[in-house]
């Protein structure tokens, strides 16, 4: 069994929260091998404040190198994956016992980056910075949490800076989240002086790329004028799913993401298992792909010593944090009945943007102490 006697061998395809949790939950009792295109792990969900102060850049890029002590890190990417055995871009075949699936999603930058050298994409997200410093209105086209943070964001760092949140929808936030939420956050946006554009989608999109320092007006369908120097798209989850080879592709629905059952193995499968982003188990937050990842372990240490009983995942509702800006923002926790204001959500997300348990997980300094690292 697998590349070290006595082990199984688990191939862990992608290095985002879910694969990086479920690959140091297996490193002591399985042989881990994962497989990730990236030099560094990008911790996205404190990119937009590193975009608004690059101070914070040396915070979201982790090495991959302190995260696993008996199991290796293979920088490719999957092109192929089946039962048994994953195929590389370099060519490699890596045999495995079980794989997981945990590739995640693609997401415009600056919330995501496609790029899979860290130094890279901290110096893509320093030129938006010189850009947006530069520029006195700004466009946010989609006023989900990333629209609705990013305006946040901006505000905090430039109080004079024009702001439009404009969305095709008629409402704040989308998903399954309580009316009072919407309102508190468009409450808060509102007394920033950021403008609420919702109920109408655009004519034509910005003819400008996204964070480029350009000035442009467009139109909404139902006859606003906009006119920016800048805008970033905050919209458009796409699973990364396309390397399934033909045992698994069945489980692919025709939007990408992967269906799994209850056990987080994917659907007629034994030895797959998938998680996060990419998969149906539930809604795409790093927290839960994190929860499954501990799902996915047991389960794939009961399997490997020959125990068919294996655990189901629960979702626990729905569960957000918006900040808005460092100190502000509001959020719904699971079993609450009430919305969460501008202190608890500073408390958990915006103040340090969850960076600790990340830094603790690469084996890295904690925040605050980071004399060890580069800079970046
Ligand atoms: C701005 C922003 C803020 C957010 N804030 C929060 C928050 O506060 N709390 C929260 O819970 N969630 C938050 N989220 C959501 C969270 O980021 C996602 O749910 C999370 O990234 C999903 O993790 P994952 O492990 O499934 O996939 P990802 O994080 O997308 O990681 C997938 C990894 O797989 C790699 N990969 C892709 N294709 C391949 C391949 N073919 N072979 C090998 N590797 C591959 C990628 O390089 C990547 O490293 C936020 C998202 C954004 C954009």
């Amino acid at each position: 069994m697998g590349e070290h006697a006595g082990k199984p061998t688990v191939v862990v395809v992608g290095g985002g929260y879910g694969g990086v949790t479920v690959a140091k939950a297996l490193d002591e009792t399985t042989s881990v091998v994962l497989v990730e295109p990236r030099d560094e792990f990008m911790h996205n969900i404190a990119a937009l404040r590193a975009l608004v102060d690059p101070s914070w850049l040396p915070r979201i890029f982790l090495p991959y190198a302190g995260l696993l002590a008996a199991g290796r890190v293979v920088r490719d990417r999957a092109v192929l994956v089946e039962p048994g055995r994953v195929v590389t871009a370099s060519g490699a075949e890596i045999p495995a016992d079980f794989v997981v699936l945990a590739s995640g999603s693609t997401y415009p930058f600056p919330a995501k980056s496609d790029l899979a050298d860290a130094e890279r994409s901290a110096e893509q997200i320093r030129t938006a910075h010189r850009a947006l410093t530069e520029a006195d209105r700004v466009l946010l086209v989609g006023a989900g949490p990333v629209g609705i943070e990013l305006a946040g964001e901006i505000r905090a760092v430039w109080p004079d800076k024009s702001i439009v949140l404009m969305d095709e929808r008629p409402e704040l936030l989308g998903g399954p989240f309580m009316p009072e939420l919407r309102v508190e956050l468009g409450r808060q946006l509102e007394a920033l002086g950021v403008e609420l554009v919702l109920g109408s989608p655009l004519v034509e999109p910005p003819p400008t790329e996204p964070g480029q320092l350009a000035t442009f007006t467009v139109a909404t369908r139902s006859g606003s004028e906009l006119t920016a120097d800048i805008w970033f798209r905050c919209y458009g989850v796409v699973p990364n799913s396309d390397y399934l080879g033909d045992a698994l592709s069945p489980s692919r629905r025709a939007d990408g993401f992967v269906e799994v059952g209850p056990t987080l193995q994917v659907r007629g499968q034994t030895t797959v298992f998938a998680l996060g982003d990419l998969s149906t188990a539930d809604a795409k937050m790093a927290g839960f792909a994190r929860r499954q990842a501990a799902v996915v372990a047991a389960n794939i240490t009961a399997l490997a010593s020959g125990d068919d009983e294996l655990v189901d995942y629960e979702p626990i509702g729905a569960a957000i944090a918006v900040p808005i800006g460092p100190t502000g923002g509001a959020g719904q926790f699971p079993g609450q009945d009430e919305i969460v204001g501008p202190e608890v959500i500073a408390g958990v997300k915006g103040r340090d943007m969850m960076v600790e348990p990340f830094t603790e997980l690469f084996g890295l300094a904690v925040a605050g102490s980071r004399s060890g690292r580069r800079d970046r």
